[in-house]
């Protein structure tokens, strides 16, 4: 009764979601995976900013002033979220939402918006506008217009409950992917570890039990008159990063991989190193891009799955 390899794909949370599993059955995989991507739908009702209805959505609205209770995972991703914007003064921030939505809107127009519109942007965001009460998991707003924002951070949580749901049905030696975020389970039978290809690195990566992330400004920006804004926001100039910047994380989570990826992407080095410290068992890398004659990064991005 060998180990068979059974790859799946689909899109959640806007981004190709691969699976990749060792069962010794199909029909365990079948079941297990599609269990995995269901739990991963949960989720993003919960937690996408770009559904109306979602739970997150519904909060902005109604969490204004006083206090409502939210799901257990929302509180969690919440709650290490406003940890890390404490360690890192404010550099991951996931009350960001209203300048992403002004960066998406410059995406489109191509425009940078105005100093008034910004300063109002900016007035609605900062973390210290989130409040969480840990006794009655519950949030409140101390600002009107709040738009909360997780996409830095929920990715890297989704693969986590994907791999416990896959560990539920049976499965533990598996792979999955949401962009940038890598969590992998225990290794495939015949290898230590997952192969990871990362772009031109010299070094393929194995990775097992653990997570890798990738952030950074090479991928998502938009040009305006010569300068890049990435999609990731300093807080200090409500601006997409303008530097070309890649950071690698490796962490026992994917939780902590993705939020410390971009936080590290924002920070900088040596900052980053400094995150490092405070996080045990976690390996940041931070690159500066160079860009070759035709405009694209010469060290890549994402690591892809072999
Ligand atoms: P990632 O690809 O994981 O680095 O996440 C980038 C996404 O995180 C962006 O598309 C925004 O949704 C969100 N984001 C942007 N800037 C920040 C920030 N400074 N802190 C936390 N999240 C951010
Ligand atoms: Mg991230």
């Amino acid at each position: 009764m060998g180990l068979q390899r059974y790859a799946f794909n689909q899109i959640r949370m806007g981004v190709d979601t691969p699976i990749v599993v060792y069962a010794e059955r199909e029909e365990q995989a079948v079941r297990a995976c599609r269990a995995a991507y269901a739990r991963i739908t949960t989720l993003e009702e919960r937690m996408s900013d770009y559904r109306a209805e979602s739970e997150l959505n519904l909060l902005c609205q109604h969490a204004v002033g006083r206090w409502v209770k939210v799901s257990p995972e929302l509180f969690y991703v919440l709650w290490r979220a406003q940890t890390l914007a404490r360690q890192t003064e404010g550099a991951f921030d996931v009350t960001v939402g209203p300048l992403v939505r002004l960066w998406r809107e410059a995406r489109r127009t191509g425009k940078l918006p105005d100093a008034a519109t910004l300063r109002d942007a900016k007035a609605r965001s900062g973390y210290r506008l989130l409040e969480l009460s840990l006794p009655r998991r519950a949030v409140r707003l101390k600002a009107e217009r709040m738009q909360l924002d997780l996409g830095g951070i929920a990715k890297g949580y989704a693969c986590d409950c994907a791999l416990r749901e896959l560990r539920k049905h049976g499965i533990t030696r598996a792979l999955i992917q949401m962009g940038g975020d890598i969590v992998a389970g225990d290794a495939p039978p015949d290898s230590p570890g997952w192969k990871i290809d990362l772009p031109n690195s010299r070094n393929e990566l194995l990775l097992k039990n653990g997570a890798l992330s990738t952030s950074g400004s090479t991928e998502q920006y938009v040009e305006i008159n010569g300068v890049r804004y990435a999609h990731i926001i300093d807080p200090r100039t409500g601006l997409g990063l303008t530097k070309l910047i890649l950071a690698r994380v490796r962490a026992r989570d994917g939780i902590t991989a993705d939020s410390l990826a971009t936080a590290a992407a924002v920070l900088g080095e040596p900052d980053a190193q400094r995150l490092e410290r405070l996080y045990k068992g976690v390996q940041i890398t931070v690159s500066q891009v160079r860009l070759n004659h035709s405009g694209q990064p010469w060290n890549g991005s994402h690591g892809r799955l072999t």
